[in-house]
């Protein structure tokens, strides 16, 4: 056979598959682009992408119509069309260090030429920013003499939507700027932050799956009035188009934006090495899951503008920027089967066994359901061995977010009504489902011992899940005040017990029968109780036995307590079972700890934090959530867990969620600062 013949042969399946291919990735787009409603998820859609990519560069054909030659989607017919003033782009990715490189080679390659064949006007040397790649909906502002005349979405980079009543409910999106020279087109991204998301989900009838999805349906959505009960957020990073305004680098664009009161994220860090711009890109991957906003990666962009001009564009992407992407957070599986977990209260949770899919790194084969409200708000209901679209984000066990949209239904996922682990009738409590049976119930006995020995409570040394589980089984231990009566031969009795272990857990049960009150009623497991509550009682109160007669209206008064938390509380100690649970320990000699009042260190009434209730939210870097409570109390504060008019300050972290858009709403003042905060307790600590 001929070598024409041969090749042609060869490039036929190629050929077949790159059509394939097309047709899949422009249906993905029509979905995601223009009905902000993806079937695929993004992790999976860049596969097939990749895939064409690959074999585009191999047979050295591209077909009409492929997606590789053209940015996003198309317009809606509902909104006018907006013609921008300069093209809007893509931007080519990354995946690796190694094909950031190849973009870094390829940079130093065409300045070198650049610069060999005009020696008269050469390019500096390379340096680089990198910014957050927000992942939202782009958007393109026209401002003229000052004016915000127009907001558009990119569309195909040429063509965008009109929205400017919808960009307009964005509330940090200036309607006038101070710059009145002429029209500009500013460039960012609609967003909905995480906090607003989770908090809209907790009451809307049909939770909203991704915040990018949200973000986007909401600002091409033709009734502004939705757009604005998203509460969408933006960021600003690009002047695309200046009628009469030059800037010398990327560092004076975003100071002009920021003058101009744009929002422009805090995040741009300026690099005039590779190697070090690599390693800050690491640190952003370990930052992202502390972000209140959707990231899937950095955008690495040269700084000089003139550099940028010489390098120009592709039809699809700048030359002079590449975007870093993360190893994607979602992705779709199947949802095989769904089992039902009893906790240490007696709750009964779902836990859901998907067919086994990569993702961020790890294999995925368990997700969380939630609750059965969960389920059905999450419309899942009639979803066994339909496909779902589930989300990792940290290490924390990945959620399903709903259905793959036009998935068929599946089977239904039948809720329980009796216990799994010990078939006692269950009942349900708004949407939990819980099993009464507190004193015969293994999984409920174990995770409470577990938890009655865990380090913010008993702190008893060596006691783990495990040996929970070996005590109850072989020693018949079903409560806590059970242990306190167990002996040395009982012990040293057991399986894998030896003298030395014998001894060791008796004499941490020894010393844990001293521990401080708050402990001790962490250690009980009173529901709806944390460290937080445990503490304000303990404090307040100072003697268990007054805590245990104190009445829902009494406690109600306290800082971190609402009625809920009083009435549970209340309760817990006017049950028969933890009555006598409690007195038993007591006679075992368990003598909860006091602080003495004359103990507690002068604390000066002038400082900053003095007689403020003080709630802290979200991820603190410097400080641990102990330690910053344990400085706030220090300084006169009471630390509270949660927002109500009581509270005076907030410190939020990152990803604080719905504490802080409480504390929004109800006008609290709020700290985000953790640099400020150190400086404050710093000064009223006199350190
Ligand atoms: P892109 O999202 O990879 O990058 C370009 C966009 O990044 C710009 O338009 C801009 O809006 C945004 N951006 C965010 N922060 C930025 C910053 N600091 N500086 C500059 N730009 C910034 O490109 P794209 O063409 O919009 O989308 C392609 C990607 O979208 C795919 O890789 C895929 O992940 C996803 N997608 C998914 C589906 C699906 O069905 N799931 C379909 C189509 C596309």
């Amino acid at each position: 056979m001929d070598e024409r013949r041969q090749a042609q042969q060869q490039s036929e399946p190629a050929h077949t598959r790159m059509e394939q291919l097309i047709a899949e990735l422009n249906q993905y787009n029509y979905h995601y682009y223009t009905l902000d409603n993806p079937i695929v998820s993004d992790k999976e859609y860049d596969r097939i992408y990749d895939e064409l990519v690959a074999l585009e560069q191999e047979s050295g054909t591209i077909l009409p119509d492929s997606p590789t030659q053209r940015v996003g989607g198309e317009t809606l017919s509902g909104f006018e069309p907006h013609r921008h003033l300069a093209r809007l782009w893509s931007l080519d990715k990354a995946q690796d260090m190694v094909s950031l490189e190849a973009w870094h080679q390829r940079v130093l390659r065409l300045i070198t030429d650049y610069n060999t064949k005009n020696p008269d006007k050469q390019l500096p040397d390379p340096s680089f920013v990198v910014e957050l790649k927000f992942d939202g909906l782009t958007l393109n502002l026209t401002y003229t003499d000052g004016q915000l005349v127009q907001a558009s979405t990119r569309g195909n980079g040429v063509m965008g939507e009109s929205i400017l009543p919808q960009v307009k409910t964005i509330q940090s999106v200036p309607l006038t700027i101070p710059y009145k020279d002429g029209t500009i087109e500013v460039q960012g991204e609609g967003i909905m932050n995480l906090s607003v998301l989770q908090a809209y989900n907790e009451t809307a009838a049909e939770p909203l799956k991704n915040a990018r999805n949200a973000a986007a349906g909401a600002l091409r959505n033709l009734n502004p009035q939705v757009t604005a009960s998203r509460k969408l957020s933006a960021y600003f990073y690009n002047i695309g188009y200046a009628e009469r305004k030059i800037f010398a680098d990327h560092k004076e664009m975003l100071q002009f934006l920021r003058d101009n009161k744009f929002k422009v994220n805090p995040y741009a860090e300026y690099f005039a090495s590779m190697d070090e711009l690599k390693v800050e890109l690491l640190r952003i991957q370990e930052r992202r899951a502390s972000l209140d906003f959707l990231i899937d990666g950095a955008v690495v962009k040269l700084t000089d503008m003139r550099t940028r001009e010489v390098l120009g564009y592709t039809d699809k992407f700048p030359r002079w920027a590449v975007a870093f992407k993360f190893e994607a957070e979602e992705t779709s599986t199947i949802l095989e089967s769904v089992s039902w977990n009893v906790g240490r209260t007696g709750k009964v949770t779902p836990l859901a066994r998907v067919e086994a899919v990569e993702l961020a790194g790890v294999t995925v084969q368990n997700c969380t359901l939630n609750n059965i409200g969960d389920i059905e708000r999450k419309n899942l209901k009639h979803a066994l061995g339909s496909r779902v679209f589930i989300r990792r984000s940290n290490d924390v066990i990945p959620e399903i977010l709903g259905k793959v949209p036009d998935e068929p239904e599946g089977e239904v996922i039948v809720f329980p009504t009796t216990c799994p682990a010990c078939g006692s009738q269950l009942e349900l409590r708004g949407a939990h489902l819980f099993c009464n049976n507190k004193l015969g119930c293994k999984p409920q006995i174990v995770a409470r011992l577990s938890h009655f020995a865990s380090r913010d409570a008993m702190d008893i040394e060596t006691f783990s899940e495990k040996t929970a589980e070996q005590l109850y089984d072989e020693l018949e231990v079903r409560d806590p005040a059970d242990l306190f009566g167990l002996t040395f031969e009982q012990l040293v009795g057991l399986n894998r017990f030896g003298e030395k272990k014998a001894n060791n857990l008796l004499q941490a049960f020894e010393v844990s029968k001293t521990r401080e009150l708050a402990a001790f009623l962490n250690a009980l497991g009173i529901p709806n109780t944390g460290k937080t509550t445990t503490r304000v009682l303990a404090e307040h109160y100072r003697s268990l036995q007054a805590i245990m007669q104190a009445t829902p209206e009494e406690l109600v008064n306290l800082p971190d307590v609402g009625s809920i938390v009083a009435d549970s509380i209340a309760g817990f100690f006017q049950d028969p079972l933890q009555r006598s649970s409690i007195e038993r320990m007591l006679d075992y000699g368990v003598v909860p700890q006091v602080a003495a009042e004359e103990e507690k260190v002068a604390i000066s009434t002038d400082s900053f934090f003095y007689g403020k209730t003080v709630v802290l939210t979200g991820t603190l870097y410097q400080l641990t959530r102990d330690d910053a409570t344990a400085k706030l109390e220090a300084c006169g504060a009471k630390v509270t867990g949660s927002v109500s008019k009581k509270t005076d300050l907030v410190i939020a972290g990152e990803k604080a969620g719905s504490k802080l858009a409480k504390a929004e709403q109800l006008g609290i003042p709020v700290i985000t600062d953790e640099n400020e905060l150190i400086e404050l307790l710093n000064e009223a600590l006199g350190q």
